[in-house]
């Protein structure tokens, strides 16, 4: 795909949002040997429907998923921050952390979720997707956060930010995900509290207040014929066998560079193509 090695920050909002939504993507890229650093922005504490279990437990749990989910996927960093789950986060504190993190890794490339989908009513997404956008954009900016300055975090200039999951503007890249889909399946279902959680998601006779061991295997085979079905459906979006998709945004200091697009769509005109890596 690229020639040159990057460093590529993935933020987002809980513990499952990266593999379920880019998995076969991720996986591809640390194949490549570009170097993949996730930062999850809550420890996703209030991901369970069960009232006899604690906030701390759901936490510990979606930690563990989420570190065997990112082994088989290689990635290399995982850091998790405690911004509340579910709770209105300070998007100016969390985009201070976020530029931080920009800034220490030197990220080429942030991947996050589209906080212009519609629909979208997970605050957590919106506001995570939002300031992980503006991180990429503003990191550059030596007179923004001086303090990471003086500290000796060096400003930086990430090229472009990709925006994945449900998308608020048609795609304009697919990423062929044939040879590692499968890596995406086995990453997905270790997110078994999340099965639990979306069991309707996948099987409307299961109940998520009742989940047993025995309906965790089911749910895993319901899974992977809806991942397969969602990757098969981009895929043949542009002649893949099968793919996930994303809406590119190249950086520009504070802004996107996409002024002419934009306008074009203004005027009733289609987007090019999309990209096929
Ligand atoms: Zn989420």
């Amino acid at each position: 795909m690229e020639s040159k090695l990057l460093n590529i920050l993935a933020i987002f909002a809980h513990p499952d949002d990266l593999t379920y939504y880019s998995a076969g993507t991720i996986a591809k890229w640390a194949e490549q040997g570009h170097n993949i650093i996730t930062l999850c922005c809550t420890r996703g504490e209030v991901g369970s429907l069960r009232s006899e279990i604690t906030k701390e437990q759901v936490a510990a749990l979606r930690e563990k998923e989420l570190k065997a989910a990112n082994e088989i996927l290689g990635v290399k960093e995982t850091i998790i921050l405690d911004f509340p789950d579910g709770g209105l986060m300070n998007g100016l504190e969390l985009r201070e952390r976020l530029v931080y993190y920009v800034r220490k890794f030197k990220a080429d490339r942030v991947v996050t979720l589209d906080p212009w989908a519609s629909y979208e009513v997970h605050p957590d997404h919106l506001i995570v997707g939002r300031m992980a956008a503006e991180a990429g954009t503003f990191a550059m900016f030596p007179l923004l956060y001086t303090e990471q300055i003086k500290e000796g975090i060096e400003p930086f200039h990430c090229s472009d930010i990709w925006f994945m999951g449900i998308l608020g503007h048609q795609p304009n890249c697919f990423v062929d995900i044939s040879s590692t889909f499968d890596k995406k399946i086995q990453a997905a279902l270790k997110f078994e509290g999340t099965l639990e959680l979306i069991a309707q998601f996948f099987s409307p006779d299961i109940s998520p207040y009742d989940v047993s061991p025995e309906d965790i295997k089911k749910l895993s085979k319901y899974a992977i014929r809806l991942f397969r079905s969602i990757a098969t459906t981009m895929g043949r979006k542009v002649g893949l066998k099968a793919a996930e998709a994303f809406y590119i945004q190249k950086v520009l200091p504070g802004h996107f560079d996409n002024i002419q697009e934009q306008m074009m769509e203004m005027l009733g005109n289609p987007s090019e193509q999309p990209k096929i890596y």
